[in-house]
C-alpha cells in the first residue's frame, strides 16, 4: 500500500445517544438490584461489544418471553415492544423493566392517538427492525408500511382524507424528507408530527458526516450490521459522495481501502462505545505520524430519566439505587 495517510477526523457528535446511555444503565443498574436472572429481550441496544458485555456481567439475552421463566425480571430493549409482548408478560406474572427510549414511545403514542381518531397511518421506516415491529403494533389494523418513495403510489387507504404519518426514529433525514412529500402529493390533508420523528441524536450524527465527508477522502463507521441509524450514517456518507465503510471494530479495516488515502473520517452509530473509536485510531496511527481533530457540528446535553420501577424493585430488596454515574465504565 502506498502509504499517504496523515489525518484522522472524527465526527462530532458520534457514539452513545442518551436512550442507548439510558438502556445501558437500566441493565447494569438491574443486576446490582434485582435478584438474578436479569433477562433482556433482544438486544438491549444493536451491538455486540454491549451486548457481550452485559452479558459477561450476568444479562440472559433471550429472543422472546417464552425463554423466559415465570416470576422473572425481563427489561425491554430501547428499541420498543408493541402491546402483545407487554401482555403477554403482565399475563405470565413477570417482573418487567422498560428500556425503551423515550423518543420511541413519542411515537407509539402518536401512533395510539392517531389510531383512536380514525385514521389510517403510514408508517416510514425499515421492515423487521424492532422498532418498527414494535410501533405497527399499536395499532396493526390501521398501519401500513413504506420505507420508499415510490410505494406512496400503490398505498390504498379507506378515507384519503383521513390519514396520518409517523416515520422511524433512525432513518435517513433526507430519504425521510422525501417520502414525506410524497404522501403529502398524494394525500394534501395528510398530518403527522410537527417535522418527523427522526430523533435528534440520529440527526446530529447524520449532519456530522455531512460535514467531515466533505472533508476526507474515505469514511468509517464503526457500527454493527444491524443497527439502523449506523447504516444511514454510511449512505449519507456515500450520497454526498465520499467512500464509506461499515465495521464492526477496527479489525474489519482493510488496508487496501486506504490505498492513496490522505485523510480518513471516522463515526460511531448511536449505539456504538467510544472505545472501538479509540481503538480504530490506534489502529490507524500504526500507518505512521498520523494527527487526529473532530468536527463538531453541534453539542448535546440530552439525558433521560430512569424508570420508576428500578426504584421500586431496590425498595422492594432493601437495595439502594446506585447512582447512574457509578454504573458508567470505562469507554463510554
Ligand atoms: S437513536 Fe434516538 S430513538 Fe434510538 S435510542 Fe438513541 S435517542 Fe432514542
Amino acid at each position: 500500500m502506498t502509504n499517504k495517510l496523515a489525518e484522522i477526523v472524527l465526527a462530532g457528535p458520534r457514539g452513545f445517544c442518551a436512550g442507548v446511555e439510558r438502556a445501558i444503565d437500566i441493565v447494569e443498574l438491574a443486576l446490582a438490584v434485582c435478584p438474578p436472572p436479569v433477562y433482556v429481550r433482544k438486544e438491549i441496544v444493536h451491538n455486540r461489544h454491549v451486548v457481550d458485555e452485559l452479558r459477561e456481567k450476568g444479562a440472559i439475552f433471550v429472543d422472546e418471553l417464552h425463554e423466559v421463566p415465570d416470576d422473572a425480571t425481563v427489561i425491554f430493549s430501547a428499541h420498543g415492544i408493541s402491546p402483545e409482548v407487554r401482555l403477554e408478560a403482565k399475563r405470565r406474572g413477570l417482573r418487567v423493566i422498560d428500556a425503551t427510549c423515550p423518543l420511541v414511545t413519542k411515537v407509539h403514542l402518536e401512533a395510539i392517538r392517531y389510531a383512536r381518531e380514525g385514521y389510517t397511518i403510514i408508517l416510514v421506516g425499515h421492515e423487521d427492525h424492532d422498532e418498527v415491529i414494535g410501533t405497527m403494533g399499536e395499532a396493526p389494523d390501521r398501519m401500513m408500511l413504506i420505507e420508499h418513495p415510490d410505494q406512496v403510489v400503490d398505498l390504498q387507504v379507506p378515507d384519503p382524507s383521513k390519514v396520518a404519518y409517523l416515520t422511524q426514529t433512525t432513518l435517513s433525514v433526507d430519504d425521510t424528507r422525501e417520502c414525506i412529500e410524497a404522501l403529502r402529493r398524494r394525500f394534501p390533508k395528510i398530518v403527522g408530527p410537527a417535522k418527523d420523528d427522526i430523533c435528534y441524536a440520529t440527526q446530529n450524527r447524520q449532519a456530522a458526516v455531512k460535514t467531515l465527508a466533505g472533508d476526507v477522502d474515505v469514511v468509517l463507521v464503526i457500527g454493527a450490521a444491524n443497527s439502523s441509524n449506523a447504516n444511514r450514517l454510511r449512505e449519507v456518507s456515500e450520497v454526498n459522495g465520499t467512500r464509506a465503510y461499515l465495521i464492526n471494530d477496527a479489525r474489519d479495516i482493510h488496508s487496501e481501502w486506504l490505498e492513496d488515502v490522505r485523510r480518513i473520517g471516522i463515526s460511531a452509530g448511536a449505539s456504538t462505545p467510544e472505545v472501538l473509536v479509540t481503538e480504530a485510531v490506534e489502529a490507524l496511527r500504526r500507518y505512521g505520524e498520523i494527527s487526529v481533530r473532530e468536527v463538531h457540528v453541534v453539542e448535546e446535553d440530552v439525558r433521560f430519566a430512569l424508570p420508576n420501577e428500578l426504584e421500586q424493585i431496590a425498595r422492594e430488596n432493601a437495595k439502594t439505587l446506585p447512582p447512574r454515574s457509578a454504573v458508567v465504565r470505562q469507554g463510554r
